[in-house]
């Protein structure tokens, strides 16, 4: 090959030329980072090789670097590395096609939404073809590694294809020149583009030198010990990582040897960016193995559930060679996997004990993550239940009580745990399914979040001690002083009075032996769902696809309507009957079972109207 072979782009790749050529995208440099993305991932891939040793390298002592040189003459701005080079096919195969997953994204998202390109282009990441945003000719001078690799210049003006030379001996590596136009001469100053490097790039594990000096000074902080480490840098490295403004919320950094060797450095972000409306997040942590990038975002590297989580996972244990596809469902992904998680969550945990204000900040924005952990994940679930914390009946309100903590303070006799669903602690503390645990002097944990009633499903107990829902649970009060009520017999027909008067709405009237202060309550212990449950599930727009079920219904014969009711119904038939539909749709909105309340307004007017009658 003597002369220049011309070549053309795949149809994809001038469609994609013609939107980055005369896009009027403004954050042009991002096509720095992209170049320097490049030259990072072919150092690594020589150093990937050098570890390997299998084959011979070309200029084997040539460290892996980058440099970025400017020429404000020539008005040029080129990336050179001292990577792993490109080969012939190389150069066809990897710039004359679509390889960049990010850019294939892209043109699909194009042809897709026919939205303004300009946002999309920063978004994606259009890879090695965004040079052709800031130059109008853009050249790749390039040897491969092997030590019998030939120098090859690649040569393109845009949409109209390219060149491959010949370019005699060349150093190992690549240099990427990109000859700016007169908008875009600022790339080829250097305080420009040093700002944009520190921006985008600052932590690249190649040295990038720029003009006289190394810009990224900041290298892999996760290696260095604690101790040296300031709070800035941290700062830094979590911005970087999360492109997050703010600081975290928590910040874990630790290393093992053993099950795994490990050094990870983890944070959370101070915002739940999925409660602020947002997509489900992508988890948001690399995996290396000394240092080198074995994986950015890597999946499975943690579960799911942990996807709010930042940072860096490097180990040794890792092999290099392994494959990214064979990695993802490795024994050894998953052992690391369950190292990291266990050790995340015992940091939670002591974060909990020492420093409880903090934690419950963290459980407010991400409570949502835990529950999701308890009901995805078996083998920590037991570790996550005891992250939960609840308001409960015994302490202040809000004050966040764990499991642990109403297990501890359990009365003696006690066997279960009980909880009760409801929208607030007003609520709660009123509803008639609480009366018999108020009494008994049991703590009750308050539920507001529709997501604990299956978080509780799910657990079924902790510490061996059954998680019991109030309006499931099967209290009796200690032994009633009958002469204050109805006797046992009158209460008895008078219930069986109420089952003919509402016939088929309801299951069945029984005495109860749990309510204090309210006259009726409705319960069901085979209902799938509780009744606040339903309720909740209803207001969240579920409407109608949860029919209401006929439940049993409990009388309180020492409650004075009651007493009142069973009397009325020899006086005034009628009337009684008409009192006893109101109780059950008292009931029911206390059971959040009323979906239209007309009926029984008109209902309640009528009596209203008796009460006045009788008092005038
Ligand atoms: P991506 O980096 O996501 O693969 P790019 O469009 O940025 O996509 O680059 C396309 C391909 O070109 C890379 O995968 C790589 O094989 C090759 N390439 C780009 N720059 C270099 C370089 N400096 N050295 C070696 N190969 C490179
Ligand atoms: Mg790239």
């Amino acid at each position: 090959m003597s002369e220049a072979k011309k070549h053309e782009f795949q149809a994809e790749i001038r469609q994609l030329l013609d939107i980055v050529i005369h896009s009027i995208y403004t954050d042009k440099e991002v096509f720095i980072r992209e170049l320097i993305s490049n030259a990072a991932d072919a150092c690594e891939k020589l150093r990937f090789r050098q570890s390997a040793g299998k084959d011979a390298i070309h200029e084997p002592d040539v460290e892996p670097t980058i440099t970025v040189q400017l020429d404000e003459e020539a008005n040029s701005i080129s990336v050179v590395d001292t990577g792993i080079g490109m080969s012939e096919a190389d150069l066809v195969e990897n710039l004359g096609t679509i390889a960049h997953s990010g850019t294939k994204a892209f043109l699909k998202q194009l042809a897709e939404q026919k939205e303004e390109n300009n946002s999309l282009i920063g978004q994606f990441g259009v890879g090695f073809y965004s040079a052709f945003m800031a130059g109008d000719r853009v050249t790749v001078e390039t040897r491969a590694a092997e030590a019998d690799a030939k120098g090859l210049k690649w040569e393109s003006e845009g949409a109209g294809g390219y060149t491959i030379e010949e370019a005699g001996d060349l150093p190992r590596g690549t240099k990427i020149t990109v000859h700016l136009t007169e908008e875009t001469k600022e790339f080829a100053k250097e305080f420009r583009v040093e700002s944009v490097i520190k921006r985008y790039s600052n932590f690249v594990q190649f040295p990038i030198t720029l003009g006289e000096k190394e810009v990224n000074t900041v290298q892999a902080i996760w290696a260095r010990s604690k101790s040296e480490i300031k709070d800035e840098e941290y700062k830094e490295f979590y911005q970087f990582v999360s492109h997050d403004y703010d600081e975290p919320m928590f910040k874990l950094h630790y290393s093992a040897d053993a099950p795994l060797a490990i050094q990870a450095l983890l944070f959370v972000p101070k915002r739940n960016m999925e409660q602020m409306g947002l997509n489900k997040t992508e988890s948001d942590v690399s995996l290396y193995c000394r240092r080198i990038l074995i994986e950015q975002q890597a999946k499975g590297l943690l579960p799911d559930w942990l996807r709010f989580l930042k940072g860096v996972v490097d180990s040794e244990d890792i092999p290099l060679s392994i494959s990214r596809e064979r990695m993802q469902d490795s024994a050894l992904m998953e052992k690391l996997k369950q190292v990291v998680t266990k050790r995340f969550l015992k940091f939670l945990s002591e974060q909990a004990d020492k420093h409880t204000d903090k934690f419950n900040e963290f459980y407010n924005e991400f409570h949502r993550f835990l529950k999701e952990g308890v009901l995805s994940d078996f083998a920590n679930q037991d570790a996550i239940a005891k992250l939960l914390r609840y308001d409960s009946s015994f302490t202040e309100k809000d004050a966040k009580c764990s499991l642990e903590e109403y297990v501890s303070r359990m009365k003696d006799g006690q066997e279960e745990i009980y909880f009760l669903m409801s929208y607030n602690r007003e609520t709660a503390e009123s509803a008639p399914y609480y009366e018999v645990f108020k009494a008994k002097g049991y703590e009750v944990l308050f539920l507001y979040d529709p997501a604990d009633e299956f978080v509780m499903d799910r657990l079924a107990e902790f510490d061996g001690k059954k998680l019991v829902s109030c309006e499931k649970a099967d209290q009796k009060l200690e032994e009633q002083d009958e002469k204050e009520g109805l006797p046992a017999e009158k209460s008895e027909a008078l219930a069986k009075w109420m089952k003919e008067v509402y016939g088929e709405n309801v299951k069945d009237v029984k005495v109860s032996e749990r309510l204090v202060d309210s006259p009726v309550v409705l319960l069901d212990e085979d209902q799938q769902m509780t009744a606040t449950m339903r309720q909740i599930m209803q207001s969240m727009g579920q409407k109608g696809s949860i029919p209401p079920m006929p439940m049993n219904m409990e009388i309180n014969p020492r409650h004075a309507v009651i007493v009142r009711l069973d009397s009325l119904r020899e006086e005034d038939g009628e009337l009684a009957g008409k009192i006893a539909e109101q109780l059950h749709d008292n009931a029911r909105i206390m059971a959040g079972l009323m979906e239209d309340p007309r009926a029984m307004v008109t209902r309640l007017n009528e009596l209203l109207e008796k009460v006045l009658a009788v008092k005038s």
